[in-house]
């Protein structure tokens, strides 16, 4: 006799036809490591991402029924994106790989509604609910660890042993009782430390957590101003993101990667070309080009700072002009990086035209990085 397919696998069966590689159910119980998140808040490891520390979030973090307290199941969702080459083989002016194609806070909602909206037809009434996709209060990779998506790996992201790590999770809360999948409880890390040797930045923490402010997708996505000086050589050619962590990672390096949504596939003008061209990207012609990408979170003022420490890091001096002209740049952050970088270059053209910046320069935290890259090229 053949056994009917229960609601769950039914609606597996629907997330895996919307693209999702990756589902699982689990229940809304408080998570058991939120100690370790509150922890990592108490150390400031979330640098100045204070969204994280708010009461609020705070709360329902510790408590997935206040984010919706018709709450009986969890779904846990991954959908896998491009995987990046090895990393000695990438090119210059990377850009992490789920930043190729388009955003997926624009790309999953629809698909996420869509099955909520298939789950609700099969039952045959309206399902409470509340999804995210990177988007809230929640521990995420927990709570996808507890619904059998895999394990949390010594670079803190989740890992799953058939797909590797290049995937971005998200979750539906349901108010509907779904019969929970079993946790994810091996550890297979094993010995392994490539992701704690390559980090650039030893980011990576003992406990299966990154130091936001040491990691470069901190530095390069979500910091609004300085690159903190300590860092910028260590950003070497990144910029946007940081995939060294899993570059590394041997679940990441078998033979056959997941099929993965063209959605996902590198954009037109991916990867950067002519990273010089880059710095003379008007506002409007930064917004056209990565309008629908995830690199406009930087903003234009943060990509321009990016590429002026990665043409510094690279030290072309077919960069010059470019950087020169940045120095007069509407933005005084990309003023002060592109002063940093031409000091790495180094040469009379770069001396002169710091120098003549000075005599006209306004903003004092420009001036300060003009005078420090003058000083670096007197030395
Ligand atoms: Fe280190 Fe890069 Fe991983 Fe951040 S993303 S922890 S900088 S290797
Ligand atoms: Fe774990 Fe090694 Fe992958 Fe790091 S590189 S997450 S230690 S398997």
């Amino acid at each position: 006799m053949t056994v009917p397919p229960s609601l769950s696998q039914i609606l597996k069966n629907e997330a895996a036809r919307l693209g999702f590689h990756l589902a699982g159910i689990t229940t809304p119980e408080p998570p058991a490591h939120l100690d370790v998140y509150q922890s990592w808040l108490a150390e400031g490891h979330h640098a100045d991402m204070a969204w994280m520390s708010s009461d609020r979030a705070c709360q329902r973090r510790a408590d997935p029924r206040l984010v919706l307290p018709e709450c009986r199941s969890i779904l846990t969702l991954g959908i896998a994106y491009s995987r990046p080459l090895p990393a000695s083989d990438s090119a210059n002016g990377r850009i992490a790989a789920y930043a190729w194609g388009d955003d997926y806070h624009d790309l999953l909602p629809l698909r996420i509604k869509a099955l909520v909206a298939f789950l609700e037809k099969q039952v045959g009434h309206t399902v409470p609910n509340r999804w995210y996709t990177d988007t809230g209060p929640i521990l995420e990779r927990e709570l996808a660890q507890r619904a059998g998506l895999g394990w949390i790996g010594k670079n803190s992201l989740l890992i799953n042993p058939e797909i590797g790590s290049y995937f971005i999770l998200a979750e539906i809360f349901l108010g509907i009782d779904l019969p929970p999948d079993p946790p994810f409880t091996s550890d297979r890390c094993g010995t392994c430390t490539r992701c704690i040797d390559a980090c650039p930045t030893d980011a990576i923490l003992p406990n299966r957590t990154v130091d936001s402010n040491r990691c470069l997708s901190y530095l390069t996505i979500e910091r609004k101003d300085a690159l903190p000086l300590e860092y910028r050589r260590s950003i070497g050619d990144w910029l946007f993101g940081c995939d060294i962590c899993q570059q590394v990672c041997p679940w990441n390096q078998k033979d056959a990667p997941p099929q993965v949504d063209p959605a996902f596939a590198p954009r037109q003008g991916l990867p950067v070309a002519d990273l010089a061209a880059e710095l003379s990207l008007s506002p409007q012609e930064f917004n056209r080009k990565f309008k629908g990408s995830p690199v406009k979170r930087a903003k234009r003022r943060g990509y321009l700072r990016n590429v002026a420490v990665v043409l510094g890091n690279l030290q072309d001096v077919a960069s010059l002009p470019a950087l020169i002209g940045a120095l007069t740049d509407i933005e005084p952050l990309v003023r002060a990086h592109a002063a940093w970088a031409l000091a790495q270059i180094g040469g009379v053209a770069a001396q002169t035209a710091l120098q003549n910046r000075a005599s006209l320069e306004t903003d004092l935290d420009v001036l300060k990085e003009i005078h420090a890259a003058l000083s670096a090229l007197s030395v």
